[in-house]
């Protein structure tokens, strides 16, 4: 075999020699498809074959070496019974056992009278050291190949070491020769390894175990910047020019003099910082955080307005129906003085409403549409879309943001809003493309959200408070991790739940879960919306965003199941109005000191960017629910913890780079799938 070549590795498991359609599927299932991934599968520990052992010091149950001399080859004549290897060596005699094997095989690697060299895993049977269809039978001249420490992948069923480790090999012992990205002295400085000879080390030493290791530490390097380069070149090929936008916040002043409230200086500022984008030359491509009810949709509404004065439309898309409709509410309620026409668009829609929809629209009849996902289906054509904003929009990837950018046209502005708090650490990480506006404060009127935890089996103390609260016409959450009790998981049921408050409560309760369909679920909280039932018990499955002024009590059971950011999350959903929000924890007796600590950060504070760096210090990068889907698992290698300092340099190393020389990076960027998304097709 000679070394691959670098487009080689892009192929197919299949070009490999010994990999055929049986073993590929096999290996497609563990994510092997290409043969670079096979580059990427690192191994997670090593078998110790590296000692011959004599026969009078084996250990049972152990995988061990030995160099015998063969004895008697026995092969039985009657089916189903094993082929029989007698040798020994000079203190004393091993049985090798083959099931189904042939018997012109055993001959070739068992000579009579020979030494051979074997590794296996050592049985004891009926007082006889035996080895039944050892991994390794070779000749005293080629006793190099096994008697070493050899890498264990995790390949379990279907496929043995030996065949893996050939596999491997091939690729491992013939990397490509690839011109490095990264000059020599950066390495050095920086305490990391040439690319060749990091990978080989990753595999054949004990490296890949150890994630601060110069070699693993080049590995996370490549992939942090391969990450933040497909973000980079995103951008620029994003923010194009654009005929900029006009307008003199005419319709926009009267909304605010008409709005209930003032707005923070928080929202006015990044309502500054987007007109400024607006009337921009080049494209908006700009993320607006902020934590839960900090009044992101009237700041995306005025800056609607404003487009809407420059006579371009406008979408608002949300990913569900109910927000939707929430938004479509609001938007006729802000504009109704104004000569605009707003529609609604969703799944749901009718067939002729849909096509009158779609018919106005390309016409430009329709100034502003508000829907779902199904705003950006294929055959919806706008005629001068100027401006797209989507809500809650943390379950889009790179690819996805991409794709909608283009979509809108050349002269389209973009818009993303997220209550989802994302560590300052990670921020490059996932909105690396981007600019980035941020609400910081809250609305002044609005008290801190009251924070209280109990243990679950005061729960009888709940019911008169719950009681007092309906009378004041208060509604109520009530949050239950899992549907149906499981026997391994020690999760209240929330069917349980509904039932035993229905016995105190029967008509003001109703329940909405993960098993329900949508309709159904709609219904359900349409009617807590109308305030026809109170108590509204869930799974965590209670939309994000919907605004429920009177929503004041919101109870979490087995609140330490959840992580810190998804409950700051469950509880901004109440306390939207002007009255004092409450937010009762119920815990299990038995609460570990890590536990404890959590509920006192949330006690503490209702900064939502706070509480997402504590909890990404107590509990790690991996273990973080809601990043997961955010696209941090971007990462394979990477942790935001540990590499810190990867992550820094990558970020400065990346901003060094001019377009002119992407070129240089393509391999890097296809070993790591990044390449599609800014279209990078030759290496
Ligand atoms: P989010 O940022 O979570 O999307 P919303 O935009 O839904 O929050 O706002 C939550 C509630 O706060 C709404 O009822 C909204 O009318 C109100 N609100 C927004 N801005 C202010 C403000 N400056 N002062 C008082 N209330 C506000
Ligand atoms: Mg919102």
């Amino acid at each position: 075999m000679s070394f691959l070549k670098k487009e080689t590795i892009f192929q197919d498991i299949t070009k490999l020699k010994g990999v055929g359609s049986v073993l590929s599927k096999y290996l497609k299932k563990k994510r092997i498809e290409k043969i670079k991934d096979i580059i990427f599968n690192l191994p997670y520990s090593e078998t110790d074959r590296s000692k011959i052992s004599k026969l009078n010091e084996l250990e049972i149950g152990k995988i061990q070496s030995i160099k015998v001399l063969v004895k008697k080859l026995n092969f039985p004549r009657i089916r189903n019974l094993p082929n029989k290897i007698v040798c020994e060596d000079d203190t004393g005699e091993i049985e090798i056992v083959y099931f189904n094997s042939r018997e012109g095989y055993l001959r070739k690697i068992f000579p009579l009278n020979k030494w051979v060299v074997i590794s296996g895993k050592i049985n004891f049977f009926k007082k006889k050291y035996q080895m039944t269809n050892p991994d390794y039978v070779t000749n005293e001249e080629n006793q190099e190949y096994v008697i070493k420490n050899i890498p264990k992948y995790g390949l379990t069923k279907g496929i043995n070491e030996k065949k893996y480790r050939s596999i491997s090999e091939q690729v491992i012992k013939n990397l490509p020769y690839i011109s490095e990205w990264l000059d020599e002295l950066f390495i050095i400085k920086n305490n990391l390894l040439n690319w060749n000879e990091s990978i080989k080390k990753l595999h054949w030493t004990d490296d890949a175990k150890n994630i601060k290791s110069r070699s693993y530490r080049r590995l996370v390097f490549d992939e942090i910047c391969a990450n933040f380069l497909a973000l980079s070149e995103n951008r620029k090929r994003i923010k194009k020019e654009k005929i900029p936008k006009v307008f003199k916040n005419t319709i926009s002043t009267k909304i605010i003099k008409e709005l209930p409230f003032k707005l923070t200086k928080s929202q006015e500022s990044v309502l500054n910082e987007i007109n400024i984008d607006l009337k921009n030359p080049k494209r908006m491509f700009r993320i607006l955080q902020g934590d839960v009810g900090s009044g992101k949709t009237i700041v995306s509404f005025l800056t609607i307005a404003n487009v809407l004065e420059n006579k371009y439309q406008c979408a608002l898309m949300s990913p569900t129906e109910i927000l939707s409709l929430q938004h479509f509410n609001l938007a006729k309620k802000i504009f109704n003085k104004i000569n605009i026409r707003i529609e609604f668009l969703t799944g749901k829609t009718s067939y002729s409403k849909r096509k009158e929809i779609l018919k106005d629209l390309a016409e430009g009849k329709i100034n502003f549409l508000i829907g779902t996902h199904s705003l950006f289906q294929k055959k919806i054509k706008f005629k001068n879309l100027g401006y797209v904003v989507i809500d809650e929009q943390h379950k889009f990837g790179v690819k996805q943001r991409s794709d909608l950018a283009k979509k809108g046209g050349k002269n389209c502005d973009l818009l993303l809003m997220s209550a989802t708090p994302i560590p300052r650490t990670m921020m490059m990480s996932l909105y690396g493309d981007m600019d980035i506006s941020k609400i910081n404060e809250k609305p002044s009127i609005r008290k801190t959200i009251l924070t209280l935890s109990k243990p679950e089996k005061k729960i009888n103390e709940l019911w008169p408070f719950i009681k007092k609260n309906i009378k004041q016409q208060n509604q109520i959450f009530w949050v239950c991790p899992l549907i149906n009790e499981s026997q391994f998981l020690d999760y209240s049921s929330a069917k349980k739940r509904f039932d035993l408050i229905g016995k105190y409560f029967p008509k003001e309760t109703g329940l909405i879960h993960g098993g329900l369909d949508k309709e159904e679920r709609d219904k359900v909280l349409k009617k807590f919306l109308k305030k026809e039932i109170h108590i509204l018990v869930s799974t965590t499955v209670i939309e994000v965003g919907i605004d429920f002024p009177d929503a004041n009590l919101i109870i979490i059971e087995n609140a330490n199941k959840f992580g810190l950011a998804q409950l700051h999350q469950l509880r901004g959903r109440v306390g939207r109005g002007t009255d004092q929000g409450i937010c009762v924890l119920l815990y299990k007796d038995t609460l570990s000191k890590n536990s404890i600590k959590r509920l006192k950060i949330l006690k503490k504070t209702d900064d939502g960017f706070y509480i997402a760096e504590e909890d990404l210090k107590l509990r790690g990068f991996g273990d973080l629910i809601g990043y997961q889907q955010s696209g941090l698992k971007n990462f394979r290698f990477a942790d935001p913890l540990i590499h810190e300092d990867l992550f820094k340099l990558a970020e400065a190393f990346i901003k060094k780079i001019e377009s002119s020389e992407i070129e240089k990076y393509n391999f890097l960027l296809k070993l790591f799938d990044k390449a599609e998304i800014i279209n990078v097709n030759d290496i």
